[in-house]
């Protein structure tokens, strides 16, 4: 190890409250500068400017059903059917009193016609068509415009792309959108124990978790991961791997390194590389989780316990994903859990216990997922929320109310 690191331990910093944490965060990153995309790569993108439809939808009167179309005024009188109006195109006729065009769903009304009526309205009656029902001008026709406007905003800026709006970006024509991109994070593991799944272990080594959770976390969140490897706990590969995520990407989450044990490099690399702005959070699991900038570069140096670094990474390299990404409101989902037991904790620390919530009628129930040791992932498995316990709370009785951090949409079943 070079004599060169300052002496930092997580001591070195204050113990703050989740809050300020999120507050540096907010303070500390800003979205990335918009780009034009293609619309059918913009799935998950955030929309940086409003899309203005060109022309009216639908362009030209359109029948909404399979029938005829024909004058309202004539009543009930049979008509004689001149002929078909198919969709795609635009047939050379025109209704006159007493007569009728067969015509598809979405093909233009011809001229002189001001309704449709459905083919099950109708009975025929030597060669003629019949209405069965009363007609009234504009039936089952959509006029010019009904969809959308000309001049509407249709997409506001802000807008999160999903599949709709991708849909209308086609019937609008905006080929090209002017959007916030994927954020590319930088995703590494440290550790001179961790190995590569499918490499034999020496006794003391275990397998890399971290860094595959991570990278799928990433992605789930709409941004593109950079895998830079498991790194050796010294200074100089830590070092490289972290240049190389700040010349390659938007934001870096490492994980392992950050705690007090004589491995643990990476808060001194961090101070010496760029500014560490908070480097231990009163918050359980994950004191010890540091966020730094290099050269305005996120960076998130998260604990190496796998459910650590996976709820660190939601508590905190999520926000600055969705800050990245521009989404206007960078806080997670909240809702209110009811506890369907009780909890008897530690006080001291606000923590966040891995539950799954479900639905019963008005009330959304959670339960814990068993044993909630920092090291224990299977914690994570099945989890949709994480309860949050506030420090000075040590008996929780089953029924309370709790505050919980949303992981996954609640389209809840009824069952735990
Ligand atoms: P550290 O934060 O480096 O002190 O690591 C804390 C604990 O997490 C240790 O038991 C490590 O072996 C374990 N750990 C660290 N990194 C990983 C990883 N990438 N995958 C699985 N476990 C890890
Ligand atoms: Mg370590």
């Amino acid at each position: 190890m070079a004599v060169t690191l300052p002496k930092i331990t997580p001591l070195s910093f204050p113990m703050i409250e989740i809050e300020e944490a999120w507050r540096l965060i907010r303070e500390h990153t800003s979205p990335l500068p918009p780009r034009e995309f293609r619309f059918t790569e913009a799935l998950g993108l955030i929309l940086c400017e409003d899309v203005v439809a060109p022309e009216d939808v639908p362009p030209f009167p359109a029948s909404v059903v399979d029938g005829y179309a024909l004058r309202a005024e004539d009543g009930q009188h049979p008509r004689r059917v001149l002929g078909e109006q198919t969709a795609g195109y635009v047939a050379e006729l025109a209704v006159g009193p007493n007569e009728a065009v067969w015509i598809t769903t979405g093909a233009p009304v011809p001229r002189g016609a001001n309704a449709v009526v459905k083919v099950e309205d109708t009975e025929t009656h030597n060669g003629h068509i019949v209405p069965k029902v009363v007609i009234q001008p504009g039936d089952n026709i959509r006029p010019v415009g009904h969809d959308i406007r000309k001049g509407d905003v249709v997409l506001p800026k802000g807008t999160q792309l999903g599949p709709a709006e991708i849909g209308i970006l086609a019937t609008v024509n905006a080929l090209q959108v002017l959007a916030h991109p994927r954020p590319r994070v930088a995703v590494m593991s440290t550790g001179d124990e961790i190995r590569e799944p499918g490499t034999t272990l020496a006794p003391g080594q275990i397998r890399d978790s971290n860094r595959y959770t991570l990278m799928a976390a990433v992605t789930q969140l709409g941004g593109v991961p950079l895998d830079l490897g498991p790194v050796p706990d010294q200074e100089e590969t830590l070092r490289a791997a972290l240049a190389r995520g700040i010349a390659e990407a938007d934001m870096i989450i490492s994980s392992g390194g950050v705690s007090m044990g004589s491995r643990d490099l990476l808060k001194p690399i961090l101070a010496d590389m760029g500014h560490i702005h908070f480097g231990r959070v009163r918050v359980k699991p994950g004191k010890p989780v540091t966020f730094a900038t290099i050269n305005g570069t996120p960076v998130f140096a998260l604990p190496g316990n796998p459910v650590s670094a996976l709820v660190s990474f939601y508590l905190y390299a999520a926000l600055a994903m969705r800050i990245l990404s521009g989404h206007p409101t960078w806080q997670h989902p909240q809702t209110q859990v009811k506890l369907a037991h009780s909890i008897t904790r530690e006080p001291g620390r606000v923590e966040f216990q891995r539950a799954k919530a479900w639905r019963e009628g008005a009330t959304i129930w959670a339960r814990t997922t068993g044993p909630q040791a920092s090291s224990r992932l299977l914690s994570m498995v099945g989890a949709n929320v994480l309860l949050r316990l506030e420090a000075e709370w040590e008996h929780i009785p089953e029924g309370t109310e709790v505050e919980a951090i949303v992981l996954e949409p609640l389209g809840l079943e009824a069952t735990p």
